[in-house]
């Protein structure tokens, strides 16, 4: 069972003190529990131990506190006793507020300002007078602590977390996951806990590591794909960031790190970029932020070369161009023949075609105007390369809607540049084109065509194929309840579980509003079937916050296969028809057909 805080504001939960010693509000569970919550209740008092763990600790990490100002009375200048004092308050800050103690964290952050202004010596104020606004704050902080005591577990806000039982160690079936392997480091084992099942929940490897040593020994002996790292430590405020600094050097490369703080000033972002930190994230930490920037930094950038065309009807001076452009990393093809244009469109799939302007048989000019009435390329950009000088024939060229006039003889940095800058813009707008802008996934045109693509494989191949679509369970009540918003938060997140859950050879893509549909190559019907429905088990754990209360989520999905349905669609209908049955049957279910 798990839970999962995400979304774009830290929810903000119910005060549970009208004054610091008022009475607890009472958060009611959300509707939508009842209806699709599977076993929240369980989740809650999951949630609900974590939670008092703390609360119960916080009487003894008081009294340590209040030894550190007894140490101070005595030995005003004792610096260890400082730092002690700074750490609790910051620590208690912290945690505080994700558990959802928005006021503890409240008197907390005064503590700890109190410590560090005093530390800066800003203050012209007496020891004594400074030590007794500190006790202040110890005393409001037990007070506090006392009373969420006496009525905690039952009625406190929801906390910021998520639990899950190691997601993605089941992996029976043998398929490949992605699953990277992401270090923790932060000296708050709360705090470490609940991150690292957060990420689980999302198909990472999360191991955790309470101490910048044991951090350093794992990352020389088995290297992660990223580490997440808390900047400060009780060895240091900025030990984090050295450590990290140190490790980076140390192994020779840099490892894709994320820097956790809660300080949100100049140096201390400096100081984590300085340390080749690559992304900074406050505490606590939205999951999903944390997960896309985790997937950015942990995949491997698509890195495809740009892909050229070069017509040109005089052999040697287009593969001369050629040859520039692939000194520069490009992949070329040259054509002599217009007439063949069409089929090396079809075959190459390039990002830019460079033309020679007067050819025999057909010109420059007229073959852009016919690629242009072709729909799929109308976007193509297409680069006259030629001698003629004369500008107005060179206008009249670009009218047709040509990207841009190179005149023979170019210098190679200029054709390169030329070409570069319009094959990535291309690229861009392809991706805008194929991709679904709130996911990233692939929208329903490009997942349609890959399904045609991937059936014209299997069949050449005799391999297998199956196709499922999946729709989320009474979606529309979650936007009625929750708000379009975290409508849009929860797509986000079945689209997280579905990319991280699949291998890389299976096509993920948003068909609808709240449809996705799934590729799967080379499996059984049986097997892609039990495949979904462990996704769906997955997704199902999540639970989600938004200010209306905690609810979850289920989905139906339908699967069918190449092998009882041999074309496009008839393939698509039968994942549909077992869709439709999958919701008729009750939902949260999968059929197949
Ligand atoms: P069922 O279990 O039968 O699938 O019920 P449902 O409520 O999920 O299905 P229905 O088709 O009635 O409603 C789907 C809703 O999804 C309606 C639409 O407003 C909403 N929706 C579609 N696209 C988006 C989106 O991008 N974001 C959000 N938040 N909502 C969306
Ligand atoms: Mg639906
Ligand atoms: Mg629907």
């Amino acid at each position: 069972m798990i839970l999962c805080m995400m979304g774009g504001e830290i929810p903000s939960p119910p005060v549970p003190w009208t004054s610091p010693f008022g009475s607890s509000t009472v958060k009611q569970p959300g509707k939508l529990d009842d209806l699709m919550g599977k076993g929240l209740s369980s989740v809650q008092e999951r949630i609900n131990r974590l939670r008092a763990g703390f609360v119960d600790q916080l009487p003894e990490r008081i009294a340590q506190a209040r030894g550190s100002v007894e140490t101070l009375k005595r030995r005003p200048d004792d610096p260890g006793a400082r730092e002690e004092l700074h750490r609790f308050f910051h620590g208690i800050k912290g945690t505080g507020r994700s558990f959802g103690l928005k006021e503890l964290g409240v008197v907390a952050a005064q503590g700890e300002a109190w410590v560090t202004r005093h530390d800066a010596g800003e203050d012209a104020m007496s020891p004594e007078a400074w030590l007794e606004q500190l006790e202040e704050y110890l005393n409001l902080l037990s007070s506090m602590a006392g009373e969420i005591g006496n009525t905690q577990r039952q009625t406190l806000p929801p906390a910021l977390e998520c639990q899950c039982p190691v997601a993605g160690e089941s992996d029976e079936d043998g398929l490949e996951r992605r699953g990277r392997v992401v270090y923790v480091c932060d000296d708050d084992k709360l705090m470490l806990d609940q991150l690292s099942m957060q990420l689980r929940c999302f198909g990472f490897k999360a191991v955790t590591f309470v101490d910048t040593r044991s951090l350093r020994n794992a990352v020389m002996n088995h290297p992660p794909d990223a580490v997440i790292m808390d900047i400060m430590f009780p060895s240091g405020h900025d030990a984090g960031t050295e450590a990290v600094f140190a490790l980076q050097q140390e192994i020779g490369r840099e490892i894709p790190t994320i820097f956790l703080s809660s300080r949100t000033d100049f140096s201390a972002r400096l100081d984590a970029v300085r340390a080749g930190g690559d992304a900074y994230f406050l505490k606590p930490a939205r999951t999903l932020e944390l997960v896309s920037s985790l997937d950015e930094l942990t995949t491997p950038r698509q890195t495809d070369p740009f892909r050229i065309l070069v017509v040109d009807d005089e052999p040697e001076i287009g593969a001369y161009h050629a040859l520039i452009l692939e000194g520069a990393g490009m992949v070329t093809r040259c054509l002599h023949d217009p007439g063949r244009i069409l089929e090396e469109l079809r075959e190459f799939r390039s990002d830019l075609v460079l033309m020679d302007m007067y050819m025999p048989a057909c010109n420059g000019r007229d073959l852009a105007r016919l690629i242009r009435q072709i729909p799929d390329y109308v976007g193509l950009p297409i680069v006259f390369l030629s001698g003629e000088t004369d500008r107005k024939k060179q206008d009249s060229a670009m009218r047709i809607g040509a990207e841009g006039f190179l005149t023979k003889p170019v210098q190679p940095a200029d054709l390169i540049t030329a070409v570069a800058v319009r094959a990535e813009r291309m690229r861009t707008l392809r991706s805008l084109m194929t991709r679904d802008s709130l996911t990233g996934l692939f929208n329903h045109t490009t997942t349609s065509q890959l399904l045609d693509n991937a059936i014209a494989s299997a069949q050449r191949t005799d391999a297998t194929l199956c196709f499922s679509m999946i729709d989320i369970d009474h979606f529309k009540l979650v936007n009625d309840t929750h708000g379009h918003p975290m409508g849009d938060q929860v797509i986000m997140a079945l689209s997280r579980v579905l990319q991280q859950r699949l291998r890389n050879s299976d096509v993920v893509g948003r068909y609808g509003g709240e449809e996705f549909a799934v590729i799967l190559q080379d499996v059984s019907l049986e097997r892609a079937a039990r495949l979904i429905d462990d996704l769906r088990l997955d997704f199902g754990k999540l639970v989600f916050q938004s200010a209306q209360g905690s609810f979850s989520c289920t989905f139906s999905a339908g699967v069918a296969s190449l092998t009882q349905h041999s074309c496009l669609e008839t393939l698509r209908e039968a994942a549909d028809r077992a869709l439709y049955l999958a919701k008729h049957h009750g939902r949260n279910r999968v059929e197949v057909d």
